[in-house]
């Protein structure tokens, strides 16, 4: 299956919720759904039906999903592993997506939004322990360091990463030192970690059935 590669805040109109998919430009005013709250299409299609629970749990599945930028076969991936993983398997699932490597870019203040921190992972701007790690769906591990290739600290991007980057707030499974721009995993992350705004019980269900 491709990538999606249309309008991004379509996403959100179709769920009717803010994903935060586009940095910056969510906060303001000029974000679609700040201005009208009506899902994609024609008129005939803006009329909201009431929801089946099936429907409501894919919508969930839906959410996490183009939250986390993964396509649904990957997605599947990673709720197989959730499955034999210890404990429950929605909690697993989120904090498996967490330990991907664009979200930890992201998370690090290294981007404004999981679509431009996958960017900057595909380009290959990002180093872990040393290596050079192109790949956004890569699972950070204890104790390794996130840093950028040198060449990319010449950057117009990155420079305007350092000014931006003073007071953001970094998870608490993540260290950031700010003058060598150089990020930590502290510690793997929790349940306590996981966004609560995505219901990860429907998820479940959805693929239960
Ligand atoms: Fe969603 Fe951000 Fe677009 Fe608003 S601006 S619709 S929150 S991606």
């Amino acid at each position: 299956m491709a990538r999606y590669t249309g309008p991004v805040c379509r996403r959100c109109r179709h769920l009717g919720e803010k994903l935060m998919l586009k940095g910056e430009k969510c906060t303001t005013p000029k974000c679609p759904l700040e201005k009208r709250n009506a899902p994609p299409g024609g008129r005939s299609m803006r009329r909201r039906r009431r929801v089946s629970d099936r429907g409501l749990q894919l919508r969930e599945k839906q959410k996490i999903r183009f939250s986390y930028g993964v396509l649904e076969r990957q997605f599947r991936r990673f709720f197989a592993k959730a499955g034999k993983a210890p404990g429950i398997t929605g909690e697993s699932l989120l904090i498996l997506l967490e330990r991907r490597l664009d979200n930890v870019v992201y998370r690090l203040g290294f981007a404004d939004s999981r679509p431009q921190a996958r960017q900057i992972v595909r380009h290959g701007h990002i180093i872990v322990n040393g290596r050079k790690t192109d790949i956004p769906s890569y699972l950070v591990k204890l104790g390794e360091v996130i840093s950028w290739k040198k060449a990319s600290i010449e950057t117009e991007y990155y420079k305007t990463v350092v000014e931006k980057i003073k007071g953001k707030v970094i998870p608490g499974w993540l260290s950031l030192d700010e003058e060598k721009m150089l990020g930590s995993v502290l510690a793997l992350p929790g349940k306590d970690d996981i966004d609560t705004k995505f219901d990860s019980k429907a998820v479940v269900e959805y693929y239960s059935r």
